[in-house]
Order: C-alpha cells, then sequence, then structure tokens
C-alpha cells in the first residue's frame, strides 16, 4: 500500500519525454501537424546536453566542395564498422539535406561562407567518392551549433503551442496489459505534485547515459532515463556494449574539445613530438574515425610515449592557426581550453584524454521512430503507442561506431521523421483508453520505496561503484577477462542498490530522490552494457577485443539485445539489415575498414 499521492490528470495526443534536439524537433513536428503537444523535461530545454555540441552537424549540401548524400551514407556505413543498418542510413543521409535547410528557415544561424551559404568544415571519416577524398560536410554555427539549434526549435515549438512542462521527471511509462504505451508519470520538481500524462504516443527522447562512466563529456542529466523506464517496461535495448570514446577530452576535467578543431587543421603529438597518426591511419591521419584515433592514442600512451608527468596523455596543437581563425571559428574551445586547462591555445598545446562520449547502442526503434521489440520470432514487432529518438534510440544508423556530426544529424532527421509517423498514425482527439483504477499502483510502489529508503548505502556511494566498474572493465581496450570481472563486479552493484538509503522524504526539490531514480535507471544499462560486451567475442568499431582483435562478420554481423529480467541480463540477437531502401542506393558490401 502506498502513500496516498494527489495527481493531476493531462490528456494529450502526444507527449514527448526530453527537450534536447531530438524532442524538440519532434515536438516541433508534432505541433505543426496539429496535434496537442506536451514536452515534459528535467531541465529547461535549452539547457540540455545538446547545447555542448560543438562541431556541427552533417549534410551532403556541396557548399564547399563536391559532396553527395550516397558517399555521405558509404562513410557512414564503413563509420558504423558494418554494424549499421543500411536502409536507416540511406534514409538519415538523404533527408538529411531538406533537414538542415529546413533548420536554416526556422531561423538556426549557421556560420557562412563568402558567399552566404552554410558553412561546412570537414569531419572525421568523412569522404568524397566513396572513400576517395575529404569531404566539407559538417554545417557549422562557430563551435555552438546545439547551442544555436536547441534555441531555433524551442522559440519554433512555441510559436506552433507546443505546451511545455519543465522540470518535471518523468518517472515510468504508463503499460497496459497489452503492452501498448498510454502515456507517463512525471513528477514536478519544484512543487512535489504528480502529473498523470494520457497520450497516444509517447515519445522517448531522453539522451544517453554517459554517466555510467567516471569520466565522460555528457552532463551530469545524461542518465538514460529512458532506457531505465524501457527496461522496466519489460522491453529491450539494442548493441548497447558500443560506446565511444571522444580523442579528445580535456584530461583532468573531461569536457570535449571538438573533432572541428582537427577538421581546421589541429593535429596531435606524443611525447616525441612526432604527430603519430600518421602511422595508424597514413590517409584519414588526425582525421581517421573516432576509435581508431583514441585506440591509437592509448596504444602511444601504453607504449610510454604519452606527454605529462605521469607520461599518460597526448597533446592536441592549433597554436599554428593563429588567433584569427580561432577566434573566428573555434572561439568557445579557447575558452574552455583557458577554463579547463589553463591553456592558451594560440601559444600552448592542449592535454587530452580519450574520454567516454557517445552511446551507439539504446532502445530499439525502425527509421519512423517506433520501438521495436522481438516478439514471436519477429524482431521488428512496433510496441503500439512508443517512439524513441536520438541518442536514447538505436536506430541504427551508427551501428558499432558513430561519425563526429552523425548525431546531431540523427536527432533532427529521427525527430522529424518521428512527428512525420505519428501524425499518420495518431487520430488528433481521439478519446484515451479507459485503464484499470488501480494502473497507476506499481509506479507509486516503486516511488515509495525510493523515497523511504533506509538502507546503509548513500546513493553516490553506489554510483561511484558503478563508474569505477564501467570505467576499469569496460574501457577503450577490453579482453575476456576485465569484461567477465566486469559482470560479476556490476551484479554485486546493481544488488547493493536494495540497501540504498534517501536521506530527504519531501517531494520538493529532492535532489537526493532524483539521484537514486537516475542511478536505478543507469544500473540496468551498465549491467547491460558489460554483459553485452563479454558475450561479443570480435572486435568492431568501439568494441576493441585484445583477445579477439579481428571483426568476425560470419558470426557476429548482428545487433545484440538484452533485457533486464530479475537483475541478470538475458541476452538475444538480431540480423543487421543487409539491404537499402530504395534503388538510388546499392548495398554496401563489408570491407576491412582503413583510413
Ligand atoms: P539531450 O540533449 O541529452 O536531451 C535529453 C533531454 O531529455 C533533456 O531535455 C532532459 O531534460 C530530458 N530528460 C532526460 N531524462 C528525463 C526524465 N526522466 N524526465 C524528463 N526529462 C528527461 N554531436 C554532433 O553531431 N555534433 C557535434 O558537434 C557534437 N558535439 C558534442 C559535444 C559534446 C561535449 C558532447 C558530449 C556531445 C556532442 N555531440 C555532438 C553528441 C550530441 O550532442 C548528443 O548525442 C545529442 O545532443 C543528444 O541529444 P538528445 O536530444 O538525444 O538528448
Amino acid at each position: 500500500m502506498t502513500d496516498s499521492y494527489e495527481i493531476i490528470k493531462h490528456e494529450y495526443d502526444v507527449v514527448v519525454v526530453g527537450a534536447g534536439g531530438a524532442g524538440l524537433r519532434a515536438t516541433l513536428g508534432l505541433a505543426e501537424a496539429g496535434l496537442k503537444t506536451a514536452c515534459v523535461t528535467k531541465v529547461f530545454p535549452t539547457r540540455s546536453h545538446t547545447v555542448a555540441a560543438q562541431g556541427g552537424v552533417s549534410a551532403a549540401l556541396g557548399n564547399m566542395g563536391e559532396d553527395d548524400w550516397r558517399w555521405h551514407a558509404y562513410d557512414t556505413v564503413k563509420g558504423s564498422d558494418w554494424l549499421g543498418d543500411q536502409d536507416a542510413i540511406e534514409y538519415m543521409c538523404r533527408e538529411a539535406i531538406p533537414s538542415i535547410i529546413e533548420l536554416e528557415h526556422y531561423g538556426v544561424p549557421f556560420s557562412r561562407t563568402g558567399e552566404g551559404k552554410i558553412y561546412q568544415r570537414p569531419f572525421g571519416g568523412m569522404t568524397t567518392h566513396f572513400g576517395e577524398g575529404t569531404a566539407q560536410r559538417t554545417c557549422a554555427a562557430a563551435d555552438r551549433t546545439g547551442h544555436a539549434m536547441l534555441h531555433t526549435l524551442y522559440q519554433q515549438s512555441l510559436k506552433e503551442k507546443a505546451e511545455f512542462f519543465i522540470e518535471y521527471f518523468a518517472i515510468d511509462l504508463i503499460m497496459d496489459d497489452d503492452g501498448n504505451c498510454c502515456g507517463v508519470l512525471a513528477w514536478d520538481l519544484s512543487t512535489g505534485q504528480l502529473h498523470e500524462f494520457r497520450s497516444h504516443m509517447v515519445i522517448l527522447a531522453t539522451g544517453g547515459y554517459g554517466r555510467t562512466y567516471f569520466s565522460c563529456t555528457s552532463a551530469h542529466t545524461c542518465t538514460g532515463d529512458g532506457g531505465g523506464m524501457v527496461l522496466r517496461a519489460g522491453l529491450e535495448l539494442q548493441d548497447i556494449e558500443f560506446v565511444q570514446f571522444h580523442p579528445t577530452g580535456i584530461y583532468g576535467a573531461g569536457c570535449l574539445i571538438t573533432e572541428g578543431v582537427r577538421g581546421e587543421g589541429g593535429y596531435l603529438t606524443n611525447s616525441k613530438g612526432e604527430r603519430f597518426m600518421e602511422r595508424y591511419a597514413p590517409n584519414a591521419k588526425d582525421l581517421a574515425s573516432r576509435d581508431v584515433v583514441s585506440r591509437s592514442m592509448t596504444i602511444e600512451i601504453r607504449e610510454g610515449r604519452g606527454v605529462g608527468p605521469k607520461n599518460d596523455h597526448i597533446h592536441l596543437h592549433l597554436e599554428h592557426l593563429g588567433p584569427e581563425v580561432i577566434n573566428e571559428r573555434l572561439p568557445g574551445i579557447a575558452e574552455s581550453a583557458k577554463i579547463f586547462a589553463g591553456v592558451d591555445v594560440t601559444k600552448e598545446p592542449i592535454p587530452v584524454i580519450p574520454t567516454v562520449h557517445y552511446n551507439m547502442g539504446g532502445i530499439p526503434t525502425n527509421y519512423g521512430g517506433e520501438v521495436v521489440t522481438l516478439k514471436d520470432g519477429n524482431p521488428d514487432s512496433v510496441v503500439p503507442g512508443l517512439m524513441a529518438v536520438g541518442e536514447a534510440a538505436c536506430v541504427s544508423v551508427h551501428g558499432a561506431n558513430r561519425l563526429g556530426s552523425n548525431s546531431l544529424l540523427d536527432l533532427v532527421v529521427f525527430g522529424r521523421s518521428a512527428a512525420i509517423r505519428a501524425a499518420e498514425v495518431v487520430k488528433k482527439g481521439a478519446p484515451h483508453k479507459r485503464l484499470a483504477d488501480d494502473h497507476l499502483e506499481p509506479i507509486l510502489t516503486r516511488l515509495d520505496t525510493l523515497r523511504n529508503a533506509n538502507g546503509s548505502l548513500a546513493t553516490a556511494d553506489i554510483r561511484d561503484a558503478m563508474q569505477s566498474t564501467m570505467q576499469n572493465n569496460a574501457a577503450v581496450f577490453r579482453t575476456g577477462e576485465t569484461l567477465s570481472e566486469g559482470v560479476d563486479k556490476m551484479a554485486e552493484v546493481a544488488k547493493s542498490f536494495a540497501d540504498v538509503k534517501v536521506s530527504d522524504r519531501s517531494m520538493v526539490w529532492n535532489s537526493d530522490l532524483v539521484e537514486t531514480m537516475e542511478l536505478d535507471n543507469m544500473l540496468g544499462q551498465a549491467m547491460a552494457t558489460m554483459t553485452s560486451a563479454s558475450n561479443r567475442t570480435e572486435s568492431r568499431g568501439a568494441h576493441a577485443r585484445e583477445d579477439y582483435p579481428d571483426r568476425d562478420d560470419g558470426n557476429w554481423m548482428k545487433h545484440t539485445l538484452s533485457w533486464w529480467r530479475d537483475g541478470k541480463i538475458d541476452i538475444d540477437y538480431r540480423p543487421v539489415h543487409d539491404y537499402t531502401m530504395s534503388d538510388e542506393l546499392e548495398y554496401i558490401e563489408p570491407k576491412k575498414r582503413v583510413y
């Protein structure tokens, strides 16, 4: 029996959870389509993690040299190490062009070329002519592209009369007995009031779960709440072992230095002053794919050629670019380097180290944003009433490794496509299905249990144990030994959650309870990451096994699915889509991935 909570009830056509780039793009499309739309977000929209995105968003506009969306698709498939679904990749790269032009028309203040076109910079792994030249494909608003996108999308959504519920924490999905999603229960953090949002569609746009690791570039809010809700609903996550380490996190601080710096001509050196990327990636050099650069840096450090008193990091140079280029194209980077590393980038290199940055895996969806599940042998069965977009989702366009500037693209293309699909399947103003009187009981029981938890372990202590286990046992390089030890350790950490203590019992601004719920959301994903990684006995993209150094297409060209059941992770697999969407793009055959 739970405490009695007074609950305010709302009815919408669609509820979006999350107001980052993905959530806002979906919200805007839904409101434009005339659907009654609510957007529920735990932080103010323009403070969502997307605000940190620096370098830009990819689209084969060809403003600064020849380009073609098929070349973009080729690079994305190769970047994904052939784990991406080629139909979804075709959709993303083709739709990139109208999606970015649309953003320009909505008012995103992109930087400009001399002719007034959108400015585009090179990014890692982006080529022309199917791997031959270097593409300038990343559309940039200086080094503050995410910031510019959020402000524009939020303003446009307000103009279209979308309704925002800000600093509301979504606790759980409301699922009926037939497995349909019927809404979400959220908590207004400032008043303590609970709100039940009934809707015909819930769109999860809650971002990644980078905070399962100790050192990451993600905001403190990146706790994978959507993934946690999906696991509790008995559904699966996909390809969660693929965690991207960005080569250039500031040493000691974790803040990101965008790949756009290397796109503008920045380069890496070791303690001997060598530009070592020339050895590992003779063609692309410092602009090779992120996993390749991160591994090369790790090898340099391991072999004693790291810089600094402990030889444990690498130098990133942009002094040679000159103050003019730096001030015009990379002003935010100069500021971050000054604040977080005490470095004047016009005179000295920035100390950097590979840092956890992005989750390729997430909630499985089709390219219309609909959540899919393995049911009666069909891995593409749609879960009625539930969609996911952005970093929370796995559509899967990034496969085993995401290319830089393809995430902001994923947000806008699939945020847009989810809105288009929702407008097709949701009937405006249709009555909501009647649910049993006690339908909220399981959610309220969990809330009550956590709120009154009186064990012996602080939330922060359990979180520390999780973060150090992930950092040590699921790192840039992995082995069977470190991973199976990691599985055991994570199981212990997850078990210890039963002994958590929440000190504050109030419902108003209770950060202790919020962090405990976020930890609960992260634990399942940490367990799934470790177990999926332990099971995958090959190296592919960001998953680098020292004991299985080669990609093994015969056995492993398949997506991992993971469920959290009774404190354990169950694993199954589904085939990679080895077909494209139309005759305009031929299937890109697997080959060795070299840069
Ligand atoms: P987010 O922006 O993380 O938004 C999540 C939203 O969900 C927030 O509004 C939050 O309030 C809400 N939310 C979460 N949980 C709840 C809950 N329980 N209840 C209610 N609301 C909730 N990618 C690129 O393509 N180009 C770049 O240049 C680039 N630069 C980057 C720089 C940095 C430093 C980092 C870390 C990443 C960068 N990325 C870049 C990656 C990209 O920024 C992210 O993948 C992307 O912004 C994620 O967007 P999102 O909309 O999915 O989630």
